[in-house]
């Protein structure tokens, strides 16, 4: 393929992803790291564009080709690790990224490289392997399993922008050297077109397959989710709690479960109004989460009756963690309601190796029914043989 038609292509992709992720961007003006990639994706249309109208033998002053033209190359890798840095929460500081575009601007105007395109390409290639080298830091530093196939793409792009910088860098050192594994820049220039192609394909496929993921990802949340006080809702318990309590009997560990009741809540609403019963599940929603480890599932099961399950966790162990969270609730006041006086009762049922899901619920059920028979505001515990105060 000639140059002319390679900068062509180029063009169309970098003018193609611009306007697809500028889309994103406005269905979303939150997801700020869109923009950043719109900018590299907008920065090597330009730069594709200049080398057009130069293969079409238009004249172009120094300043805009190759000056100019190799900067916005250069724009392309900081939007792209500007966009990263958003995403992952780091604060940008822009200016430094300004300002390392504007010294290799005017890097551009010293002798040595307006000699000629093999010096400003040796002063260029060792600044773009470094930002995709902060790149791919920045991306193995992530541990987020939902994730992981996304971060791949991304790192895999990089690591070939990367070794195409990298075999383009040697070429470019042997001509200088006069090892000359090339003859004239056409190769060089055409090797440079093609990397350029191949990795925006890459790089903003990828960050399309990121959009696209999380969207994924926050619709199955909020499927999940209770929408009053945010915990998981009881559709998902039946999968959520079964996964758990296989792999506990899989490898020999116990899982407990955990029912407890808001104590007289109907009084709540009869006295203080339905919004008051509300803010008070919303309530003990987060002074329960507190009280869990990260690994804990919190469920709400029904009105005012929610699901611990805690995985990896023996009687002795699940009965503090239940007493942790019935002090607390009974413990704290809720904001605009200090009148009120919440308590809970809770009943606790420890898996054996040949228990199923509705089993342990229904033997947790069991105790709870004891909890409000003995006088409420406890928790008793299931056993085989008579359910005993704790
Ligand atoms: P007990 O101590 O025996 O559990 O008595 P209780 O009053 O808590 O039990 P009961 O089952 O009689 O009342 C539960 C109440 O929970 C009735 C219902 O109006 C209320 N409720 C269920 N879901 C919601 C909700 O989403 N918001 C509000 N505000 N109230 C709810
Ligand atoms: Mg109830
Ligand atoms: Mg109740």
């Amino acid at each position: 393929m000639d140059l002319l038609t390679l900068t062509i292509v180029n063009q169309f992709i970098a003018g193609t992803a611009s306007a697809l992720l500028l889309l994103l961007f406005l269905a979303d003006t939150r997801q700020q790291y869109l923009l950043y990639w719109t900018v590299a994706a907008c920065c090597m249309f330009v730069s594709s564009t200049l080398a057009t109208l130069f293969h079409l033998g238009q004249p172009l002053p120094y300043w805009l080709a190759p000056a100019l033209s190799n900067n916005l190359t250069l724009g392309i890798h900081l939007a792209l690790l500007a966009g990263l840095y958003r995403y992952f929460q780091h604060h940008v500081r822009l200016y430094w990224f300004f300002a390392a575009a504007l010294v290799m601007f005017c890097l551009h105007f010293t002798d040595f490289a307006q000699q000629a395109t093999v010096n400003r390409l040796l002063l260029n290639f060792p600044v773009m392997i470094w930002i995709n080298v902060l790149s791919l830091r920045l991306l193995f530093g992530q541990r987020d399993p939902a994730l992981s196939s996304v971060y791949l793409a991304f790192k895999l792009a990089f690591i070939f922008n990367i070794m195409q910088l990298s075999l383009r860098f040697m070429l470019v050192l042997s001509e200088q050297t006069e090892l000359s594994l090339i003859s004239g820049s056409t190769l060089l220039h055409s090797l440079g077109f093609f990397g350029l192609t191949t990795f925006a394909i890459l790089v903003f496929g990828s960050g399309i397959l990121l959009v696209y993921r999380r969207q994924q990802l926050a619709l199955q949340s909020s499927s999940e989710r209770d929408p009053l006080t945010g915990v998981l809702n009881r559709s998902s318990m039946e999968q959520k709690i079964t996964t758990e309590l296989d792999r506990c009997q899989r490898q020999g560990s116990y899982c407990s479960l955990v029912i407890f009741d808001i104590d007289h809540f109907k009084q709540v609403n009869d006295q203080y109004g339905h919004l008051a019963g509300d803010a008070a599940l919303r309530h003990i929603a987060a002074v329960t989460s507190a009280q869990l480890r990260s690994y804990d599932l919190l469920f709400r099961y029904g009105g005012e009756e929610f699901v611990v399950c805690l995985p990896d966790t023996d009687s002795n162990v699940a009965n503090q963690i239940a007493s942790r969270i019935r002090k607390a609730i009974e413990g704290t006041v809720l904001a605009n309601y200090p009148q009120l006086n919440l308590t809970i009762s809770a009943g606790l049922a420890s898996s054996n190796p040949t228990v199923n899901w509705q089993q342990l619920l229904t033997r947790a059920d069991q105790a709870l029914y004891q909890a409000k028979h003995n006088g409420r505001n406890q928790i008793r515990q299931y056993s085989s043989l008579e359910p005993q105060t704790i």
